[in-house]
């Protein structure tokens, strides 16, 4: 996709902070963090959302989870635990319509939900 920023950091047309990447995903620092550890897990492969990766391609949905646990391992988050969040539509308030994983962690939460 030409017009998607997501691509364009896979690419490496659009500089990102990179944590971690396989042959199908990248990991990169969130631009603007909601917790002390905020990485996002994209495949490289250009999907708007996860029920249109799951659709088209589970096994990479799976190569995306298994980055998303990696990272967390990787950034010291297994112990006290961590979040790993897919905005997908409206509600959800996805922005990026390029699918990615928020892995979140580093400090208490809070609840699930902001109300
Ligand atoms: P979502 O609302 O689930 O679509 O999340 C999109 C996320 O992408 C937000 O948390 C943004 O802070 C993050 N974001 C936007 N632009 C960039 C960028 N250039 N590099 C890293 N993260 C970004
Ligand atoms: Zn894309």
């Amino acid at each position: 996709m030409t017009d998607c920023l997501f691509c364009k950091i896979a690419a490496g047309d659009i500089p990102a902070q990179v944590v971690h990447r396989t042959d199908t995903t990248l990991a990169f620092r969130d631009i603007n963090p909601a917790a002390p550890v905020h990485v996002l897990v994209i495949p490289f492969a250009h999907y708007p959302d996860l029920p249109a990766l799951a659709q088209a391609d589970a096994p990479l949905a799976g190569q995306v989870l298994a980055t998303a646990a990696e990272v967390a391992k990787a950034e010291g988050l297994t112990a006290e635990g961590y979040r790993v969040i897919f905005n997908t539509g409206r509600h959800a308030g996805q922005e990026v319509r390029h699918v990615h994983a928020h892995v979140l962690g580093g400090a208490p939460l809070g609840p699930l939900l902001a109300r």
